[in-house]
């Protein structure tokens, strides 16, 4: 059982369509599935602007999303506050941009206000874009989008490029309503499929940025998989039956409806963080910016890794560990894309079962109480 943040747990619907025979990408096939995939990812984007599918992990959608819309020396202003913001970094740099970053500390929040300021100061209009990661799935943080695109707009030049790879599907991110330009997402996350696609939504704003981008880029030059996207076609050979499965989840997600699934993370969240704090365990991160994907546990009457370990040993229940300077420090329990109720309460029972065997002292049954209080009160 995944309860880790991707690759997430994948319906039978989804894994039945896997096990089919390919067909040829250039068939009339695989364009009317094209055609319905790329029609119903739209919706679930909330968007009009093209949401085009790479054969990738996710962090080539997020860097299709810098080389396409970039230029040599371009200043960008990244948020980094966990593993994924160090990343975007990571990969401005690598193209020779110039990267200014506004850091938060691991488990905290970015600062709008910051963003704010950096963004005022510059009169003369040399920033290109402000990059941040929407979900920070490092550290179960969920950045406010909302109000540091509100400065990127108020700037007026810059263009917002966003990893929304944990919040969409999972949390509202109206793309079309806020404006967002460049928004990155990956297939084994909120959209129950295995890993191998990568989503990168583009507006007409960052199209325009296009055409006067200089990087170097050729897998991952957008304009080809636009031009064909238009066919109902992709440039080179995709993972054709990756879109079966997507095919197939997109419409499990179309009957359950955009505000459903969102209030199911929600209930989800809330549930996991009651039961976390009820059995006396530390939260990382603050409940008005938690993720809708991810909570993250920092336990100190008994070591992340030993408890990690006896979730899967014993309840076969993967949860994901820390990353860098917080591995063995906190463990995180996923609980996104085809996650229910009783998932949420089979790791919570599980892992009060893992403190027992391990002796903690902790208040028994108090975990699955607290979750069950929020999941009956809906
Ligand atoms: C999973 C994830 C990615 C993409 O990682 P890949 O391993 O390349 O798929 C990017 N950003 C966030 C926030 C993620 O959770």
């Amino acid at each position: 059982m995944l309860m880790i943040p991707g690759p997430t747990p994948v319906p039978e619907q989804a894994l039945l369509a896997l096990g089919r025979h390919p067909i040829g990408h250039r068939s009339g096939e695989f364009s009317e599935i094209m055609a319905e995939v790329t029609e119903n990812l739209k919706w679930l984007h909330q968007t009009q602007n093209d949401v085009l599918v790479l054969s990738a992990s996710g962090t080539g959608a997020m860097e299709a999303g810098i080389i396409n819309f970039l230029s040599a020396g371009d200043r960008v202003l990244v948020g980094s506050n966990g593993k994924f913001g160090q990343r975007w970094a990571e990969v401005a740099k690598a193209y020779n941009l110039d990267v200014q970053t506004i850091t938060a500390e691991w488990g905290k929040p970015l600062d709008p206000e910051q963003f704010r300021q950096a963004l005022e100061a510059d009169t003369d209009k040399q920033i290109k874009a402000v990059i941040i990661t929407h979900s920070e799935t490092s550290t179960g943080v969920l950045n406010d989008l909302e109000t540091i695109n509100r400065h990127v707009k108020a700037h007026g030049e810059a263009l917002i490029i966003v990893d929304a790879v944990t919040s969409l599907g999972a949390y509202n991110v109206p793309i079309d309503e806020w404006g967002l330009d460049v928004v990155a997402s990956g297939s084994q996350k909120g959209y129950m499929i295995p890993p191998g696609l990568a989503f990168v939504s583009v507006s007409a704003k960052a199209w325009k940025a296009y055409e006067t981008s200089n990087l170097p880029r050729y897998y991952l030059d957008l304009g080809p998989y636009r031009k064909t996207a238009a066919k109902n076609t992709t440039p080179f050979t995709p993972p054709v039956n990756l879109f079966f499965a997507l095919q197939a989840t997109l419409r499990m997600m179309k009957a359950e409806g955009l505000e459903n699934i969102f209030a199911r993370h929600d209930r989800l969240k809330r549930a996991t963080r009651a039961a976390v704090k009820a059995l006396g365990l530390p939260l990382f991160g603050a409940d008005d910016c938690a993720s809708p994907a991810i909570t993250a546990v920092a336990p100190v009457s008994a070591e992340a890794e030993q408890i990690r370990s006896v979730m899967k040993k014993k309840f076969d229940i993967a949860l994901a560990g820390g990353q860098d300077s917080f591995k063995g420090k906190i463990f995180r329990i996923g609980h996104l894309g085809f996650v229910c109720d009783r998932d949420v309460l089979s790791a919570i029972a599980a892992l009060e079962a893992t403190l027992q065997s391990l002796n903690v002292e902790f208040p028994a049954g108090a975990g699955v109480a607290a979750a069950s209080q929020v999941l009956n009160a809906g």
